[in-house]
């Protein structure tokens, strides 16, 4: 049985402006152990859809419905008091802003020696223990010592070491990373890529990966669901996606993102057009405005997401037929 399953989501916002569909329907699982990569542009709802996992969109009115199973337990029935129980404990989650979950008043031993003492029945010093511990295992040089640091005391980079060695020391079953690279310069965007990629093999933590960097989950991901206004449109192993991907969509990203053997002066080719309003989506496939093989086949419906025949596993949500998308593929390969 997977760690995670989620099954149907939609999650909609009642806005001044209208009904806001940041999720619609999507379904995805993840073993204990493995990793997922959601990747997609903001506005997408893979942000919106880990924060549903949490119970953190119920505060905001969400109107929510689907499954949500964690390690057995139905999270979207669970009362505020159990979730408030899994989060920190059972699952954990970190931003891209290590300053908006740290406290910028508390020295960062403080915070750890409470996070822990939430959830465990430990004493002080036995905290501060797994506090250091954790630290050394994140990177952080000197932890006896930097314990008693403040925020600002650490670098962008360190201070994200903090808040996965924060995220991790319950021992949590999942780790949902939003973001987690974002604001860090590329060296430390891969050594903080590197670290994650390594706790998570030791300590055999499942972890959600949302980015809107492809290049970020190539590092970190087995699995990866492409989302995309408020949908997956195409899901498969990490493997398939970067050798046959299916979706024009995801060709975009792929073409979009710096390889090591890019030419410095060799510009990159962003996705044209912008993503749609999530109040009025376009009729049909919600891509075809951006799509440069949009044809009449693609107005009456947006396409489920459906199985590829040839590739178990992989799902795309797309009417051009499989055979003309791997030549499409084929082409743009040739010419990258
Ligand atoms: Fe493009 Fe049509 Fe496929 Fe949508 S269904 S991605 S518009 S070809």
């Amino acid at each position: 049985m997977a760690l995670l399953e989620v099954r149907n989501l939609s999650v909609q916002f009642e806005t001044d402006d209208g009904v806001v569909q940041a999720v619609d329907g999507i379904s995805y699982s993840v073993d204990q152990g493995q990793a997922l990569g959601i990747v997609g542009e903001s506005g997408s709802g893979k942000s919106v859809s880990s924060l549903t996992v949490m119970g953190l969109t119920r505060a905001r009115n969400a109107r929510i419905s689907g499954e949500i199973h964690f390690d057995g337990k139905d999270l979207l029935a669970a009362s505020a008091e159990d979730l408030r129980q899994i989060r920190g404990n059972e699952i954990a989650m970190i931003f891209q802003d290590p300053l908006s979950s740290l406290h910028p008043f508390y020295k960062i031993g403080k915070q750890l020696v409470e996070a822990v003492q939430v959830h465990q029945d430990m004493t002080k010093a036995q905290a501060r223990d797994r506090a250091i511990e954790m630290l050394g295992l994140v990177g952080i040089p000197d932890p006896r010592k930097r314990i008693d640091s403040y925020p600002h005391e650490f670098s962008g980079g360190m201070r994200q070491r903090v808040m996965i060695a924060m995220a991790l020391i319950n021992d949590p079953k999942l780790l949902i990373a939003d973001e987690p690279t974002t604001a860090l310069d590329v060296t430390v965007q891969a050594q903080i890529l590197d670290l994650i990629q390594r706790l998570q093999s030791e300590l055999g933590t499942a972890v959600v990966m949302i980015t809107h960097d492809l290049g970020v989950v190539a590092e970190v991901a087995d699995d990866i669901a492409v989302m995309y206004a408020g949908r997956i449109i195409e899901k498969a192993t990490k493997e398939t996606i970067f050798a046959k991907p299916q979706h024009p969509y995801t060709w975009g990203l792929l073409k979009s993102i710096p390889r090591l053997d890019t030419p410095r002066d060799q510009e990159l080719v962003p996705i044209a057009g912008r993503p749609p309003s999530l109040i009025v989506k376009p009729q049909g496939c919600s891509f075809h405005p951006r799509c440069p093989y949009r044809h009449d086949a693609c107005l009456p419906q947006d396409p489920p997401l459906e199985p590829v025949p040839q590739d178990p596993g992989h799902g795309v949500a797309c009417v051009l037929a499989h055979d003309r998308r791997e030549q499409i593929w084929a082409e743009l390969r040739s010419h990258a």
